[in-house]
Parts: C-alpha cells; sequence; structure tokens
C-alpha cells in the first residue's frame, strides 16, 4: 500500500508528494575513498550516515504533482524529523506514542508483536483523521499504530558495483544502515523500524478533531 502522503487529499498536495519539475539531475559516479561518489561531490549529497543520495530537483508546486511517486528527500526530511508526511508538521505524539498509518496488507503477513519495518513517515491525527472521512475506503486499507519505540533502521536505494566508464547499478535495494554495501548505494528513501507499537482505533481518536477542521 502507497504512504497516504502520496494521495490526492483536499485539493492540497501532501508533503511527501513529487511533482513533475523534481527531475533526477544524475551527475557524474566515480569511486573515491572505497565508496560510490559524485565526481562534483557536494557535502550536503550525504546523510548523516554518510549514504550517498539521488539528486533530486525541489521545487514543490511547480509543474503537476506526480500522486504515487515519493519525493525522496522530502520523506527523508519527515522520518528523519519525525513529521507528518501530508503536511510536514510534527507527527501526532501523544503518551503512547507517535501515529503511523501502514498498510493492512503488508501488516496483517507479520502482525503485532513482530517490529514493523517501513518506508512510511508518521502523520497527525488532522490530516489522518481528513483523509478517512473523505475516503472511508482508506479504513479497510491502512492500520494505525502508535509507536513508542521507533529508530531508523535501514535506507533503500540502487545498489552500484564498480564499472567503466562509471559505476553500474545491479539492483535495487533496502539494506541495514551498518550493512557496509550501503558504501555503494544511491539512496532514495530511508526505513523506519517500529518495535514497541499497539494498533489504534482511529474512530477513538478522530474525536479530539472537531468536525470540519
Ligand atoms: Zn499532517
Amino acid at each position: 500500500m502507497r504512504p497516504l502522503g502520496t494521495f490526492p487529499l483536499r485539493g492540497v498536495v501532501p508533503y511527501i508528494t513529487a511533482w513533475s519539475s523534481e527531475t533526477e539531475q544524475h551527475g557524474t559516479l566515480v569511486v573515491r575513498r572505497g565508496r560510490l561518489s559524485y565526481a562534483d561531490e557536494h557535502p550536503l549529497d550525504r546523510d548523516r550516515f554518510g549514504i550517498l543520495w539521488r539528486r533530486l530537483g525541489v521545487s514543490p508546486g511547480v509543474g503537476k504533482p506526480e500522486y504515487g511517486r515519493v519525493h525522496g528527500l522530502r520523506q527523508r526530511r519527515t522520518m528523519l524529523r519525525v513529521l507528518c508526511q501530508v503536511c510536514g508538521g510534527p507527527a501526532d505524539r501523544t503518551c503512547d506514542g507517535v501515529l503511523w498509518l501502514m498498510g493492512r496488507a503488508e501488516y496483517e503477513r507479520e502482525p503485532w508483536p513482530a517490529p514493523i519495518e517501513s518506508p512510511h513517515p508518521p502523520v497527525c491525527l488532522n490530516c489522518t483523521v481528513q483523509a478517512v472521512r473523505l475516503c472511508p475506503h482508506l479504513r479497510h486499507h491502512y492500520i494505525a499504530v502508535r509507536a513508542r519505540r521507533f529508530h531508523l533502521s535501514g535506507v533503500h536505494g540502487a545498489l552500484h558495483v564498480a564499472g567503466f566508464p562509471e559505476p553500474r547499478v545491479i539492483d535495487t535495494e533496502t539494506l541495514a544502515l551498518d550493512d557496509t554495501r550501503t558504501a555503494w548505494l544511491r539512496a532514495g528513501q530511508l526505513i523506519m523500524r517500529l518495535t514497541d507499537y499497539r494498533v489504534v482505533d482511529l474512530h477513538a481518536d478522530s474525536e479530539r478533531v472537531g468536525p470540519g477542521n
């Protein structure tokens, strides 16, 4: 199930949805100090873990929204800062933890208490309740969970090997952050691991959001 933030909602384009103007800027790849690098690398090309990222244009609002396509750099920002994937504001947090929506089908393959590994950023209560009111069928496709303990666990992207004239892609992989092969990855999304969580009833939570908010 794709993230909530890639659906058209309330006539507002969600925060992590990519726009047609936000194309990939390829850049020349080289091998430097035993790892994949850009020939003209800038410090912003790597994250805090030292992993190289895809270069993407950042111009939300320009062109057309491409629903279904996640903007990797905004996805990364929401994961690092625990922000709502729909509005970009703070994710909802109560004493029961931070709110997440997960695809029901993915969850049911390995339900509670198995940890959840997901590229879906968290959500705020207002966006979630509004989305479900707008599209009640979403309730059948998602489960809501609140997580007290979670951490960044992995990264998804294109795995490369050395080659001539440039390193080349061999596969698309999700790797643990401490996997040495991340030196050969060009990353596209971060993965969060939820270890202490419980499934919650959105209907009860929605009482906190007044009608028409
Ligand atoms: Zn929100």
